[in-house]
């Protein structure tokens, strides 16, 4: 049937179903004829991540090597398959309301504008001490330098695909927008109304952008530090190896854009 469509046309019904990123990846791999249509369309899959609720992160180093949106939408989709943890397969649900009712929703490239933002729940869950439900009405929870530290720390070896793995080992949360609308600058003031922190990323910020950019203010003093190597020393515990071997093993772990960095894992590699 599909035979007796133009191409014009099969474009066109594609754009039904823009926000099903697996749909697209498995459409893409059907037929030759599907794969051509698919294939190189850069925009179109930017279009689809974006209207899913995905972005592209920054990559460490040289931001500009980045993924193709191609390649993004075929790591979400199967990460999605494989993740145990529901709150990063599903992160992009939690906007879907808004992207659906919203005027916005054709929006295809980041906001500016500030006004109006709201941030994903995820921000909030990495970033900060849990709240009780009653405390967390009472003021707006900021981000904490050891809840983030948690989030850049390696797996236990015994968990399945990475589940307590660092941020980056989760595209899907990873690649989430942090707010909503998507925005291409978060800026972050302190009581006084001071910016202490600009997040920039012309593809709109993710989840993983503010993440990062969060444990750059990590200070590099005494708290941080024990946490970040008591943690080692139990993972290299239950490894069975060596301090050397053990940070070896785990630097070659880079997450899905293959740059992450373990904070203070030099410092175990210098009491070994
Ligand atoms: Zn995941």
């Amino acid at each position: 049937m599909f035979n007796l469509l133009s191409d014009s046309i099969l474009l066109h019904i594609r754009t039904f179903i823009l926000g099903d990123i697996s749909t697209h990846v498995s459409l893409s791999q059907t037929c030759r004829r599907f794969r051509k249509l698919y294939e190189n369309d850069e925009s179109f899959w930017q279009l689809v991540c974006f209207s899913a609720g995905f972005g592209r992160p920054r990559r460490r180093g040289n931001p500009d090597e980045h993924l193709t949106w191609r390649q993004v939408a075929h790591v979400l989709s199967s990460h999605h398959r494989t993740c145990e943890i529901r709150s990063c397969r599903d992160a992009h649900l939690y906007f879907a309301k808004r992207y659906r009712t919203s005027s916005r929703r054709s929006i295809k490239t980041p906001v500016s504008a500030q006004q109006g933002v709201v941030f994903h729940s995820l921000y909030f869950y990495l970033h900060c001490n849990q709240l009780s439900p009653g405390e967390a009405f009472a003021y707006i929870p900021v981000p904490d330098a050891i809840s983030i530290l948690l989030t850049h720390l390696p797996t236990f070896p015994e968990c399945r695909n990475s589940q307590y793995g660092p941020l980056c080992s989760h595209p899907n949360a990873s690649c989430t927008f942090a707010t909503f609308p998507a925005v291409d600058t978060i800026s972050f003031q302190d009581a006084d109304g001071r910016t202490f922190l600009n997040v920039s990323n012309s593809d709109g910020c993710t989840i993983l952008d503010v993440n990062r950019a969060l444990a750059e203010l990590i200070p590099r003093d005494q708290a941080p530090v024990e946490v970040a190597l008591a943690h080692y020393r139990d993972l290299v515990q239950t490894s069975g190896l060596s301090l050397a071997q053990f940070a070896d093993m785990v630097s070659e772990q880079k997450g899905f854009l293959d740059d992450h960095e373990y904070p203070f894992l030099n410092e175990l590699v210098a009491q070994a």
